[in-house]
């Protein structure tokens, strides 16, 4: 068998970046994959549409990248967002930038971005082989990788972009991680990040006794477009703080401000989500608003009463939460009831227990140390000629394209470096 410039493992997005990079410089490549199709992750990001990146310079890239942002700098100013998307248009997909800088084809097909990578390293004669690498090793300087059929592949330099550990169905199970511990790098602790959150219980009002809890699952497929949220730790503190959508689901809670939340927090013990379902009142205006509105529908009863002000799910929560019976007439309800239904409404609080798997989370927090890595070339400061790129390296980012231009920027520093 021939022996190899460089050998990539893992032909996700990473990978076919660092691969068909390294053959355009000129260098024979070869690219290793385990499933049968490249890209299989990429085919399911953005519900299917691929949100290829986010259209903002280096300085808001890193401030999106929570986990070991300032690492990717040199990779960043390398290979911006806007030459990912220059790279993705001269070769001819279309894109189109929506709601908060998010680039996706405009297509709205995720199976055009991979066809785009696949004809990128074909022209440029990259081999591939779909096997997976069962072990990697170096003899002198050269490195070999071991396939399923005990065949060995060999080559000057190694490239990992194995993923990382979440979602193992479309081949990320975590491989690159053993591969690195073995050549002496450290693994960080990993972390589900961008993952759902478990809870059950949404929280009586304190210090009223006709308040009552009640159950999450009851508010399961309700999905809020305008809501302000707090996630506070066990002794109060604000450690999240977001405006924007969230989803009640049969475990708990997600949807975008969840996911964003959890890249911010390491674990739950203790933590509560607070909800304000009105965050355009402020406290004076909501209770002007509903004295307005008992005043004009006294005779009705407070559950009818609800209806303008909610969706409909969430009607029976409010009336437990606030304590105020169902069947009361409007003209009945105290002052005192009036401001429990206003904390209720702004403070609706829910108790978190834990983040759902890390196989469930869109990114896998920790990985390789970035220590040990050269953050302009993505080579291991440990072992000349070995290189890591995407999400097997220890960076995690927010939603909205950060993640893919993680895999991409270190793709492309890795490829034209070694
Ligand atoms: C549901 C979901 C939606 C997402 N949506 C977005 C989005 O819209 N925008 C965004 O920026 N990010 C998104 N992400 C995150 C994004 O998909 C990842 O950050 C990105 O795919 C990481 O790229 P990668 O190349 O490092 O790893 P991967 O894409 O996971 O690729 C790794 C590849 O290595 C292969 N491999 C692993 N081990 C071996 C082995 N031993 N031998 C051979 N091959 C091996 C795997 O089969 C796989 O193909 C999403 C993630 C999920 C799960």
């Amino acid at each position: 068998m021939e022996n190899y410039d460089v050998i990539v493992v893992g032909g996700g997005a990473a990978g076919m970046m660092a691969a068909g990079t390294a053959a355009k410089n000129g260098k024979k490549v070869i690219l290793i994959e385990k499933n049968p199709v490249l890209g299989k992750k990429l085919l399911i990001t953005g519900k299917g549409r691929c949100n290829i990146t986010n259209y903002c310079d280096v300085r808001e890239l890193i401030e999106n990248v929570p986990v070991n942002g300032k690492f990717l700098t040199n990779a960043f100013y390398g290979f911006s967002s806007y030459d990912t998307v220059d790279f993705f248009n001269e070769a001819g997909l279309e894109t189109k930038v929506e709601r908060g800088n998010r680039v996706f084809p405009t297509s709205d097909k995720a199976m055009d971005v991979v066809e785009i990578l696949m004809k990128f390293i074909y022209k440029y004669k990259v081999d591939v082989i779909h096997s997976s690498a069962v072990d990697v090793m170096q003899f002198g300087k050269v490195f070999a990788v071991k396939l399923e059929n005990n065949e060995v592949i060999k080559g000057e330099k190694l490239i990992i972009t194995t993923g990382g550990k979440s979602y193992p169905s479309t081949g990320s199970t975590g491989d690159g991680y053993k591969y690195a511990r073995n050549f002496g790098h450290k693994i960080t602790k990993f972390k589900p990040s961008l993952v759902p959150i478990i809870s059950k219980s949404i929280l009586p009002l304190e210090k009223v006794n006709t308040s009552k809890g009640c159950n999450v699952k009851d508010l399961q497929g309700l999905s809020l477009k305008n809501a302000a949220i707090k996630i506070v730790d066990e002794k109060g503190k604000i450690v999240y703080e977001d405006f924007g959508e969230m989803l009640f689901t049969h475990f708990g809670v997600s949807g975008p401000m969840i996911l964003s939340a959890t890249s911010h927090i390491r674990n739950l013990d203790g933590h509560k989500l607070i909800i304000d379902l009105k965050p355009a009142l402020s406290i004076e205006k909501l209770d002007e608003r509903l004295q307005r509105d008992f005043k004009e529908f006294s005779n009705k009863q407070f559950k009818n009463i609800l209806k303008n002000l909610l969706p409909k799910k969430m009607i029976p929560i409010i009336q437990k939460v606030s304590g105020i019976s169902e069947e009361k007439p409007v003209h009945q309800i105290t002052g005192k009831e009036r401001k429990n239904l206003i904390t209720s409404l702004k403070e609706l609080t829910i108790q978190l227990i834990k983040f759902r798997l890390l196989s469930d989370a869109i990114i896998t927090s920790g990985g390789v140390d970035v220590s040990q890595i050269n953050p302009k070339t993505m080579e291991s400061k440990l072992v000349p000629g070995l290189y890591f790129a995407g999400e097997v390296i220890d960076c995690d980012a927010y939603t909205g394209g950060f993640n893919l231009q993680i895999a991409w920027s270190t793709g492309y520093a890795a490829g034209i470096s070694c």
